[in-house]
């Protein structure tokens, strides 16, 4: 029976496109298989969420070689009759779609939020002219290759798959990997993160970031930054830069300092459950998707709260 693929490295995000898939599936008839490369965890882990996992197991497809990924993925697609791939969109995952989709000759969306299917056709939600507005868009080729932006949908938990190995021609490229160093704990994911203290130029200066880390922790939670206090103000790291150069973050809860609102940050950020602004300004554009609004002095807000929390 066709079929649709998916194939993502990390085991979240992984289950997470098995929800996916299992939804366009089922309106379009099709099965749902899962490959996984030199990972047996996540072979474990898929098939006990309910997935058919096909295990490709050969040490010369490694991960950091994308283009070697893309063309087991391929070969994958062909064996398994699966003309849709569901991929991550990850940063590797985004430049893994491209690749596959030029191998398989099929049409590609990346930075997917949302996914419905209508008049048979797998409608894609995207957010278009730089964040300004959402559009719906879908691939006319019989070949798709659709990357899902993670925590679009919720993981796929419980079931009974089976694992079965599967031989592939591994075709490296030029890529050679000469050292795997292992994360900092200095590296945080703020998409990961569930609490978010989001700093702007309002900050001032680099001084006032102890008072606002110390806030972040006593939430439980990391700081953000929008671009300029990383890039030009180099206060921050770039890795915590929230928009369209930086991350799209989906967190319970945002509190937002002396930030703008332009819509390069506030497409990072949208998807928040709840927003709080603090602006000096009242009529800041941030404020329009706020769910509280604090017109007030950041660093006085900032020091009334570590006092109320500490
Ligand atoms: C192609 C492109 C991509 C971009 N990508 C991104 C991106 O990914 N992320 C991003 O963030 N930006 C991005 N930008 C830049 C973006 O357009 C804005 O310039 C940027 O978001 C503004 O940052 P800001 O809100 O921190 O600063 P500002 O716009 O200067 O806003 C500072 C805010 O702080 C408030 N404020 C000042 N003092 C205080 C105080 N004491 N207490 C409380 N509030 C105070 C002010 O009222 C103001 O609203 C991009 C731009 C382009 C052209």
């Amino acid at each position: 029976m066709a079929g649709i693929l998916i194939y993502s490295d990390k085991e979240n995000l992984a289950l997470e496109l098995l929800t996916a898939a299992r939804i366009i599936g089922q309106e379009l008839n099709l099965e749902v298989k899962a490959v996984t490369i030199n990972n047996d965890a996540l072979a474990t882990a898929l098939a006990g969420a309910g997935a058919d996992v096909y295990g490709v197991n050969n040490d010369n497809v490694i991960p950091a070689d994308v283009g070697a990924v893309a063309s087991t993925l391929e070969q994958a697609a062909a064996k398994l009759d699966t003309k849709i791939v569901l991929l991550a969109s990850d940063r590797r995952g985004k430049e893994l779609a491209g690749r596959l989709a030029q191998n398989m000759g099929a049409g590609c969306l990346t930075d997917v939020t949302d996914i419905h299917i209508n008049d048979d056709r797998i409608k894609c939600q995207r957010n278009a002219l730089g964040g300004a507005t959402v559009a719906t868009q879908y691939i006319t080729t019989d070949k798709q290759v659709i990357a899902v932006r993670p925590r679009t949908f919720a993981a796929a938990a419980g079931g009974e798959g089976k694992i079965s190995l599967f031989n592939i021609e591994a075709r490296p490229t030029k890529i050679k990997l000469l050292e795997v160093k292992t994360r900092s704990s200095e590296v945080v994911d703020i998409e990961e993160t569930e609490v978010l203290v989001v700093v702007g130029q309002g900050l001032n200066s680099e001084g006032n970031l102890a008072e606002v880390e110390k806030l972040a922790k006593a939430l439980g939670g990391e700081v953000a930054c929008s671009k300029p206090v990383a890039t030009d103000k180099k206060w921050l790291a770039e890795e915590r830069i929230i928009g369209l150069s930086g991350k799209k973050c989906k967190p319970e809860l945002a509190i937002i300092l002396g930030i703008s609102g332009q819509v390069q940050f506030t497409v990072g950020i949208r998807d928040a459950k709840v927003i709080v602004s603090v602006n000096t300004d009242e009529n800041a554009p941030i404020n329009r998707m706020a769910d509280y609004i604090l017109p007030a002095d950041l660093h006085e807000v900032i020091e009334e709260m570590n006092k109320a929390l500490g």
